[in-house]
C-alpha cells in the first residue's frame, strides 16, 4: 500500500476554531502545507453558524479560567478583523439584569469578575438603565452595562476567513468526514477511503471532537451531551424596540447565559437560546439527526445528572421545560423586557447545537474551554461559548502550546 499524502497540518473541522487555528498556523509557517478537513460540503452547517454573533466582552468568566485569559483579547482582534476587511459589525453594547432580588450579589461578582478580566464595564441604576435600554426591567434597580459587546456576521467572517486561507495556498477538502486513524503512523482516515499523513494533527470538531479525541487515546473520561438552541423572532410589527442585547444575570453553575435578546446586523430581534438537552449532536429538530445508540449514550448521561443532580442540573431541566412552549420563552421573555406578549413572538428556524463536555468521573458539566495533546496531536475538546468571540486569541494560545512556545493551558 502506498504512503498516504502527507501534510505539515492537518486540521479536522472547518468552524471557526478550525480555521482560526488553520489562520494563526498559516501566520507562522506561510509555506507549511496545510490541509483542512471538514465533513459538511459547505462552512458553517454547525455551531459556528448557528450561533447568537455576539463578540462577548468578557464579563462572566472568573479570574485565570482560560476563558478570561482569551475572551476580552479575542473580540478586540475580531473586531478588529471586521474593521480591517470591511466586514458588518456593530457596536450594539449590552445590558445585563437580575430578573429576581435575589440575583442582586452576582451583580457585583459579575462587576469584579469584569474587572478582574480588564473588560470595560459600568455599574448602572434603574435610571440609567432607562437611558440606555428603555424597555429593560432589573428587578433590584442595578444592572451592569457593557458598552464594548458587538454583533457580526457569523457566516460572513467564516467565509472570509476561509478565503484568505485558499488564497495562502490552504487545501481544503470537504464532505470529508474523518472516520479512524493510525496515531503510530500519523495518518487519519476518511470515509470513501482516503488518508492522509500529518506532521501534526487539530482535531476542532466541534460536537465530535470527543470522539475524534479518542481515536487519539485523548480525553476518555469526557463525553460531549448537546443542548439544544432555540429561538423566537420578535415580530417586525411589535411596538417594542430595543436597542442593543438584554441579558438576564446568569446562573453561574452551568455553562449558559440564559435565554436573552440578541439583534443581528439587520436588525431583527430574536429571543434565546434555549439551552434543552437534545438526543443527538445534529438533533435540530424532530427526528432529524437521531440514532439509536446516540439517544442511548445521550440518556444514559443525562439521567445520571439528574440522579446526582450536580450543577442544579434538576433545577436547569425544569426551567428549561417550562420554555418549551412559547407561552413558556415569551414569559422568559417578560423577565427581560416586561412589554413582551406572547402574539408578539413568532416561531423561526434559527436553532444551534451547543455541545457541551461532560467530566463522566466528576459527573459535572466542564465551565471552561478544554485542550488536550498527545504526541503530534492537539484536542479541542469544550469549545463553547464564547469560543466564537474568542477564536482568534484562543487559536494563538492553541498553537503556541502545541509548538512549545507557550506554558500550557
Ligand atoms: C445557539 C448558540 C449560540 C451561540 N452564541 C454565541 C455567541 O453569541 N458568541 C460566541 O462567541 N459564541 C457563541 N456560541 C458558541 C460558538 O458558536 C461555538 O463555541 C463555536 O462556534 C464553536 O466552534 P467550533 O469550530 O469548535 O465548532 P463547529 O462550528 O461545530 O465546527 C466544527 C466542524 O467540524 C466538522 N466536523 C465534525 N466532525 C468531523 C469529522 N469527523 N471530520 C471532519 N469534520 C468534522 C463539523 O462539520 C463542523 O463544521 C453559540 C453557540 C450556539 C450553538
Amino acid at each position: 500500500m502506498s504512503d498516504p499524502k502527507h501534510y505539515d497540518y492537518i486540521v479536522l473541522g472547518a468552524g471557526i476554531v478550525g480555521l482560526s487555528i488553520a489562520r494563526e498556523l498559516i501566520k507562522r509557517e506561510p509555506d507549511a502545507q496545510l490541509l483542512v478537513i471538514e465533513k459538511e460540503d459547505q462552512l458553517g452547517r454547525h455551531a459556528s453558524g448557528r450561533n447568537s454573533g455576539v463578540l462577548h466582552s468578557g464579563i462572566y468568566y472568573p479570574e485565570g479560567s482560560l476563558k478570561a485569559k482569551v475572551c476580552r483579547a479575542g473580540a478586540k482582534l475580531m473586531a478588529d478583523y471586521c474593521d480591517e476587511y470591511n466586514l458588518p459589525i456593530q457596536h450594539v453594547g449590552k445590558v445585563v439584569v437580575p430578573i429576581r432580588e435575589e440575583d442582586d450579589p452576582q451583580v457585583d461578582l459579575l462587576y469584579r469578575r469584569a474587572q478582574a478580566n480588564g473588560v470595560h464595564i459600568e455599574l448602572i441604576d434603574d435610571k440609567s438603565l432607562k437611558k440606555i435600554e428603555p424597555e429593560a426591567r432589573t428587578a433590584s434597580g442595578r444592572a451592569l452595562y457593557s458598552p464594548d459587546t458587538a454583533i457580526v456576521e457569523s457566516l460572513t467572517i467564516l467565509n472570509h476567513i476561509k478565503q484568505q486561507l485558499v488564497d495562502h495556498g490552504v487545501l481544503f477538502r470537504y464532505s470529508s468526514r474523518c472516520s479512524n486513524a493510525d496515531s503510530e503512523r500519523s495518518v487519519v482516515h476518511c470515509d470513501g477511503g482516503s488518508s492522509f499523513g500529518y506532521g501534526h494533527l487539530y482535531n476542532a470538531t466541534g460536537a465530535y471532537a470527543d470522539r475524534i479525541a479518542k481515536m487519539f487515546g485523548v480525553g476518555t473520561q469526557y463525553t460531549l451531551i448537546p443542548f439544544k438552541g432555540s429561538y423566537y423572532k420578535l415580530r417586525p410589527d411589535a411596538d417594542v424596540a430595543i436597542r442593543g442585547l438584554v441579558y438576564p444575570v446568569p446562573n453561574l453553575d452551568v455553562p449558559f447565559l440564559g435565554v436573552h435578546s440578541v439583534k443581528n446586523i439587520k436588525g431583527d430581534t430574536y429571543f434565546g437560546p434555549s439551552a434543552m438537552p437534545a438526543l443527538g449532536r445534529e438533533h435540530y429538530r424532530g427526528l432529524e439527526g437521531l440514532n439509536i445508540s446516540e439517544v442511548v449514550r445521550i440518556s444514559w448521561y443525562l439521567l445520571g445528572q439528574l440522579r446526582y443532580n450536580k450543577q442544579g442540573f434538576r433545577k436547569l431541566l425544569r426551567e428549561e421545560s417550562a420554555r418549551m412552549s412559547k407561552s413558556g420563552f415569551a414569559s422568559a421573555a417578560r423577565n427581560l423586557i416586561p412589554r413582551v406578549k406572547d402574539g408578539m413572538l413568532e416561531t423561526c428556524d434559527k436553532v444551534g447545537i451547543r455541545p457541551q463536555l461532560l467530566d463522566t468521573d466528576k459527573r459535572e458539566l466542564v465551565m471552561d474551554f478544554l485542550v488536550e495533546g498527545k504526541g503530534n496531536t492537539t484536542h479541542v475538546l469544550n469549545a463553547i461559548s464564547p469560543a466564537f468571540t474568542s477564536a482568534f486569541s484562543f487559536a494563538d494560545l492553541v498553537v503556541s502550546t502545541s509548538s512549545g512556545h507557550a506554558d500550557g493551558f
